[in-house]
């Protein structure tokens, strides 16, 4: 990804702002010939009641945010062209907006002879670039949910895990921060507290194949237990390990294991304990990753069960039951 070369000023030129919004299906009203209005999408917007404070100029095809949590988030820029909006709302610098934006079916860009001569198959020594570090943080809250689900506020406060009541696409949800190995701030995830689907959702152009949630902290916990960790597949069955006295933890985000994934497992882990769901999904990647991993344990979950479920008391028993050498 780093060795591609960009032309900001060829894909600038070629890409309609219009485009960018319908691809985020922001929907804004027009006030003028060349202008329009709305209220703002981006994640940064933190002012609940400011009202279209977002807007287009089609002609010039730039946008701002007048609102003081936009601009204060963006150190007092108020707006921007495309790039920065794509940017913007996908919390990436730059040029991670430019190289997603040419990754996108429904915008065509131009992007250049040398450009595309260069971008051709071109890969650094590793694999994959660690993903960028976000430029802003959200405020968020303690919620009573956390505690329906079994989270006491110590292991909230300690994943920085809390209500968003800002405005954006994570508005009124239950958000997880999200940090590459080495504990940068990458994206927020949100999850629904009413069942209403998506239940999760993460930023657009976010990939969650890319990351293992938690590997930095279970790294180091990791390190302290001859290199064992626990993978689970969610947020809230990887906070509930972790508060059963587990920091080794780990979570895929999801009931399927990506390359990425399976090859950051191996770069910093010796041994497994693998706790998925006991549903289809989860037995299905449970199998994927004792492929990968044939001297992997695989503590039994009953079907239909998530570790999330579980309580402390369970999970260690659970676990003990995988493997005699995993102290709590
Ligand atoms: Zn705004």
């Amino acid at each position: 990804m780093s060795s591609q070369w960009v032309d900001f000023a060829a894909i600038k030129r070629s890409v309609d702002i219009r485009q960018v919004l319908d691809h985020y299906c922001v929907r804004l009203k027009r006030v003028r010939q060349e202008y329009l209005r709305g209220l703002c999408p981006l994640p940064t917007h933190g002012s609940a009641q400011s009202r279209e404070s977002f807007g287009v100029d089609t002609g010039r095809n730039v946008w701002a945010c007048h609102s003081a949590s936009c601009c204060q988030a963006r150190r007092g820029k108020v707006g921007g062209n495309i790039l920065d909006l794509v940017a913007c709302m996908e919390a990436c610098s730059v040029r991670e907006a430019a190289l997603r934006l040419r990754g996108w079916g429904d915008v065509s860009v131009e992007t250049g002879l040398r450009d595309q001569l260069v971008s051709k198959g071109k890969r650094s020594g590793r694999s994959q670039e660690e993903l960028p570090r976000l430029s802003f943080t959200l405020r968020l809250q303690w919620h009573p949910y956390l505690e329906q689900r079994g989270i006491l506020g110590q292991t909230a406060a300690r994943f920085g895990v809390g209500y968003y009541g800002g405005s954006g696409f994570l508005r009124g949800r239950m958000v997880f921060p999200i940090h590459n190995v080495g504990g940068e701030l990458v994206a927020y995830a949100g999850r629904t507290m009413d069942g209403r689907e998506p239940r999760y959702l993460f930023p657009p152009g976010f990939h969650k194949s890319q990351v293992v949630f938690n590997l930095h902290r279970a790294v180091e916990f990791a390190a302290r237990q001859g290199g064992v960790a626990i993978v689970v597949e969610g947020f809230f069955d990887c906070l509930k390990v972790h508060q059963a006295g587990y920091g080794n933890v780990v979570a895929l985000m999801g009931a399927s294991l990506s390359d990425r994934q399976s090859e950051l497992l191996h770069t910093y882990f010796r041994e497994l304990v693998v706790m998925l769901d006991g549903d289809e999904a989860g037995r299905r990647a449970t199998r994927a990753l004792a492929a990968r991993w044939p001297h992997a344990h695989v503590p039994w979950v009953p079907a239909g069960g998530q570790p999330d479920q579980l309580s402390s008391e369970q999970i260690k028993r659970t676990l003990l039951k995988a493997s005699g050498t995993l102290g709590a």
